[in-house]
């Protein structure tokens, strides 16, 4: 073939999306990569030999398009979830993100608005300009809380389509408490998705939005498989919300979205959810050891419920970042000023981040 070198802007894109850039988290295969939230653990052996034989048994079916409906996997979500949910009330995709993308080409789209506190998840605004819609950004507090009167008025105003909740809030870690997400209901006529992607590293009492689902018609509540499950590589989200709200989603989902091994490997992983989740409290651990250290070398981490921490008093983020990656340690400039996010990572990990941030010098 012969290779035109042009650039996008000699193609005839979409006007909306000219200027955008693509997600891209850097990718660099150093030895301790802590920079993208995954669960470091792998899966243990004795799973992985229960999920291989369930994959066997489907791969002998991929003839045959796999079950469109995915009825024993949201039957394995709900049962998981608890709180009264039975499959009618489950949606699956490759990941929370498409999940996400299904929620707002339902609800979102040319003409409408998706609203979410900033800083929150990097997707959210490339997600609503995929469909067409405009993202509006709300305001948090300089420690990335917001209240629930100033969370009320900025919904209010903005009178948006879609808000989306990111709890606890990624990329600050921050907790959302569930009488916000009530009055953001009651204050807001459009859909409201509380985005519970690191709810398994929350404390084990905190309520999850999920006790807020029922005669709330317009509240989802997202969860993924990526995170505290060490299953990002297979790409499974998912949500619970009323069945009407289900059936949106299936308007706008590709037929056989879910493909057959994916459907076997995450039923197969659900069932092994005790073993799955054990690495949970281990994370949570090095979690709260990664803030204590980076207090006493000066830094400032914020409070966080997730897997990571998000920690101020850089002087150089640039350089900071550059300078754990020369010593073979990964972690995240997230843009925000003075600012580096680190995951927890198996112990050796974080030990291998702490000492070599150390070894760089002090705080700002
Ligand atoms: C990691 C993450 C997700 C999960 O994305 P997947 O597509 O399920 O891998 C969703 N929301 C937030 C806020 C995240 O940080």
């Amino acid at each position: 073939m012969v290779r035109v070198t042009v650039s996008l802007d000699d193609l005839p894109l979409r006007d909306d999306l000219r200027g955008l850039r693509p997600y891209g988290a850097p990718q660099a295969p150093l030895p301790v990569a802590l920079n993208v939230n995954e669960n470091t653990h792998p899966v243990p052996d004795a799973v992985a030999d229960d999920i291989l034989d369930d994959i066997a048994v489907a791969l002998h079916e991929v003839n045959r398009y796999p079950d469109r409906e995915f009825t024993p996997l949201r039957e394995a979500f709900a049962s998981y979830l608890g709180h009264d949910l039975d499959a009618a009330n489950i949606w699956a995709g490759n990941g929370s993100n498409e999940v996400l993308q299904h929620i707002l080409q339902a609800f979102a789209g040319p003409g409408r608005t998706v609203f979410g506190f900033a800083p929150t998840y990097s997707m959210y605004p490339l997600l609503a300009q995929g469909t067409g819609a405009r993202w509006v950004a709300g305001e948090r507090q300089p420690d990335y809380t917001v209240s629930v009167d100033d969370a009320v008025a900025q919904v209010a105003a903005a009178d948006p389509d879609v808000i989306l909740l990111c709890a606890p809030n990624n990329p600050t870690g921050t907790p959302l408490p569930l009488e916000l997400i009530e009055a953001v209901y009651e204050a807001s006529r459009g859909v409201v998705v509380v985005d519970e992607a690191y709810q398994e590293f929350a404390p084990h009492e905190s309520p999850s939005a999920l006790t807020l689902l029922p005669g709330r018609e317009r509240l989802a509540v997202s969860r993924t498989m990526s995170k505290a499950f060490a299953f990002a590589g297979a790409r499974v989200g998912y949500l619970a919300a009323d069945p009407a709200f289900i059936d949106a989603l299936r308007l706008v989902r590709l037929p056989y979205h879910l493909s057959g091994l994916t459907q076997a490997a995450a039923v197969a992983a659900l069932r092994n959810a005790p073993t799955m989740l054990a690495m949970v409290d281990e994370i949570v651990v090095q979690r709260d050891r990664i803030s204590a250290t980076l207090e006493a070398l000066g830094y400032r981490p914020h409070e966080s419920w997730t897997n990571f921490v998000l920690f101020g008093g850089v002087a150089d983020p640039a350089a900071t970042w550059r300078a754990l990656y020369d010593r073979g340690v990964l972690i995240r400039d997230v843009g925000i000023p003075g600012h580096l996010r680190v995951t927890a990572g198996t112990e050796a990990e974080t030990t291998a981040f702490l000492d070599a941030l150390a070894s760089v010098g002090s705080a700002a």
